[in-house]
């Protein structure tokens, strides 16, 4: 199975100019969307990882189907105002402006080998706002895995030293 064949392109959005490389037909092919999961939790057996971490709202999407087959735990990173009690935060940039994420203090337990996964690794600004937070709570970062990884947009350079799977790459 080709996993590129459920990848639609979508030219000029969000704003003209960009391609947007949209996952929805895969996540609703159950053979795609199983073929996928699959590949990360064997990714995620070789690292040993003991928990999984993604930030909102995507990296929910990979991610859980992959903690739920390993029979670990899934935490959930997410924009400022969203987790219900005592957070940490890291501001990083975007392209215009700035963003936040957030994740609950208690979240991690320290030393835990942390899986991270997210749809898309694009400039990497949120893998690395995500490490960063999995970071300050003591998680051990074993590895971050992607579905797609846009390679012109060199992301891996702002993670350089992480372990970094991804399915597909444009
Ligand atoms: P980065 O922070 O690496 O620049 O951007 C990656 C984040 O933006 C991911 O969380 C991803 O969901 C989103 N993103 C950016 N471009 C695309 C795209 O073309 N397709 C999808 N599905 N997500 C994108």
């Amino acid at each position: 199975m080709n996993l590129k064949d459920y990848i639609a392109k979508v030219d000029n959005y969000p704003e003209e100019g960009i391609i947007f490389r949209d996952i929805t037909p895969l996540m609703a092919n159950g053979e795609a969307f199983k073929e996928a999961t699959q590949q990360i939790v064997n990714y995620a057996k070789e690292l040993g990882a003991d928990v999984v971490v993604g930030p909102e709202a995507r990296g929910f999407i990979v991610g859980c189907p992959v903690a739920y087959a390993l029979e670990i735990g899934f935490v959930p990173v997410r924009k400022k105002g969203k987790l219900p009690r005592e957070i940490i935060e890291v501001d990083y940039s975007l392209e215009y402006g700035s963003n936040t994420l957030t994740m609950h203090k208690d979240a991690l337990i320290p030393g835990q080998k942390v899986l991270i996964t997210d749809d898309l690794l694009a400039t990497g600004g949120t893998i690395k706002a995500t490490i960063d937070l999995v970071e300050a709570l003591g998680g051990v970062v074993v590895g971050c895995a992607f579905l797609i990884e846009l390679e012109d947009l060199n992301g891996r350079d702002k993670i350089a030293g992480y372990d970094i799977k991804t399915l597909m790459t444009y």
